[in-house]
């Protein structure tokens, strides 16, 4: 075992800690399949402790003064960043992603605790005078209280930090719940925070493998006001409705469908650099991931080449080895990536490069480009979360518009095309909450990052991601 694999104990108050019944789960390597470490499998009671632990410190962490919230959570990128070489080993040994793709998540999971330590001293409200003159109106942005927070394995790092950094500026105390797959990093995390010096209580981390039954305990319980989840619609729908009962505040950042538009006049040298960029990172594993991508026909069967020669060569193999593609995250996503490929080839989708899983052991796949992929064909309804890409050839804007359009998702969309004014007309006609112009990545952690539709609710970044921790308070005043 490396010296980077942290504690597997649950955080609770500052102590580490065995599950109440002792129980725990193993976190294997998907790149070798070995088993990494042993980790706590937190129970219900686990759970409800933490939550305890996170509402016995909610009141000195929220009267602390601001800038001293602020130069704790500068200090955690401090801490962070000096400690960004391990981290970046121990995600690449969970989550299977190449170390490029690593160093890139952990600057800037990094990035979320500079960003709010800067945020933490200007929650500012607001002061006026009521349009009837009869009284002024003072407003103040005050924590949301105790936040349940359930992250994703895809960024272990980035998607606890863009949570937690927030919550902590806004005077928030935390429990996370990360996912089963990669709760190493997101303990390492939590122990990043406490050298950091955040006190006992104000972020408490329990993996578990009981993910229902752990966040049902949660959203029930008194203290916790607020609910910040990322990973599928799918459970974020189950989510939202447990947190009907206590009328719990949400965000959801949820799944993605992402289209990749291709105009004829773009550059397409960089409209390629762009596509491998906005499929390829993470190994197609992403929420911003290209799921389709939609080329005007005169240069649709040039840019699927294109693409398919550089997908083609890229190297497959382990993330320690330095290979540029790793493993998807289990056996279970290999195979459905397989169907899906599987559907649009027996629909007549024709394999540029690539079409199957890799005969050796982890769970890798090879980077795939299918060309002249037909209306109907599953993958372009639903998220890969594999390296493959779909080509459509489109004949007008409105066409291409409307097929990006048609999805119950909205997170991002990319337009590449020389034209600023088409790119702008076309990006405010899209159905996203991100328009990435000539570009492959939107993500910033100075930017309001979220979806529409079914894509999610709220903003995680910028400004807008702190003020999802706090609610406004109305002080009229004669
Ligand atoms: P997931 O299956 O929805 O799981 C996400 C988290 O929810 C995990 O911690 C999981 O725990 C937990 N969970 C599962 N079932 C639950 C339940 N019934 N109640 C409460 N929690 C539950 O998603 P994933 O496969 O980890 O992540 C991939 C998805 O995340 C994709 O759809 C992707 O697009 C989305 N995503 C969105 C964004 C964004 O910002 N919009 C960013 C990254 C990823 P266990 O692991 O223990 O099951």
């Amino acid at each position: 075992m490396s010296a980077a694999v942290p504690a597997g104990g649950l955080r609770i108050g500052g102590r580490t800690v065995d599950a109440s019944d002792g129980g725990s789960f193993a976190v294997a390597d998907p790149a070798s399949e070995e088993t990494i470490a042993e980790v706590a499998n937190g129970t219900v009671q686990d759970a409800l402790a933490a939550a305890d632990a996170a509402a016995a410190a909610a009141a000195d962490w929220a009267g602390r003064a601001p800038r001293e919230r602020s130069e704790i959570l500068r200090a955690a990128f401090e801490t962070m960043t000096a400690r960004a070489g391990e981290i970046a080993e121990l995600i690449v040994r969970e989550n299977g992603k190449p170390r490029a793709d690593a160093e890139g998540e952990t600057a800037y999971a990094a990035e979320f605790f500079r960003w709010y330590a800067e945020e933490a001293v200007r929650n500012l409200g607001s002061f006026g005078t009521a349009p009837s003159g009869a009284n002024r109106m003072l407003v103040v942005h005050q924590p949301v209280g105790v936040c349940l927070l359930i992250t994703p394995w895809n960024f272990p790092a980035a998607m606890a930090t863009r949570k937690i950094g927030p919550a902590l500026a806004a005077g928030c105390t935390v429990v996370l719940k990360p996912a089963s797959e990669t709760p190493l990093t997101a303990l390492l995390v939590a122990d990043v925070l406490a050298e950091a010096g955040v006190p006992d209580g104000v972020v408490n981390v329990v993996p578990s493998r009981r993910s229902g039954d752990v966040a049902a305990a949660l959203l029930g319980h008194d203290a916790v006001r607020k609910l910040s989840f990322t990973g599928s619609t799918e459970i974020g729908r189950l989510l939202l409705r447990a947190a009907a009962d206590r009328v719990v505040n949400t965000s959801m950042e949820l799944g993605g469908n992402a289209p990749f538009l291709v105009f004829a006049d773009a550059d397409l040298d960089a409209a390629v650099d762009g596509a491998m960029v906005a499929k390829m990172r993470n190994i197609g594993e992403a929420c911003t991931a290209a799921n389709r991508f939609y080329v005007e026909a005169p240069v649709a069967e040039e840019f699927a080449e294109r693409l398919a020669a550089r997908m083609g060569a890229l190297d497959v193999g382990p993330g320690l080895d330095g290979a540029a593609v790793g493993p998807l995250v289990n056996a279970a996503a290999v195979e459905s990536v397989g169907e899906l490929v599987d559907d649009a080839t027996g629909r007549g989708a024709r394999v540029l490069c690539g079409g199957a899983a890799l005969d050796r052991a982890g769970h890798f796949y090879a980077p795939t480009v299918l060309a002249g992929v037909p209306a109907g064909a599953r993958l372009l309804g639903e998220e890969i979360f594999g390296p493959v890409a779909p080509v459509v050839a489109f004949d007008s804007e409105d066409e291409a518009i409307a097929a990006a359009n048609d999805t119950e998702y909205g997170l991002v969309s990319y337009v590449y095309s020389r034209d600023l004014d088409r790119a702008l007309r076309v990006g405010e006609r899209l159905e996203a909450g991100m328009i990435a112009v000539n570009r492959g990545l939107v993500s910033d952690p100075a930017a309001p990052f979220g979806g529409v539709k079914q894509s999610g609710l709220g903003r995680e970044g910028g400004h807008e991601g702190l003020l999802d921790y706090t609610e406004s308070k109305y002080f009229a005043i004669p």
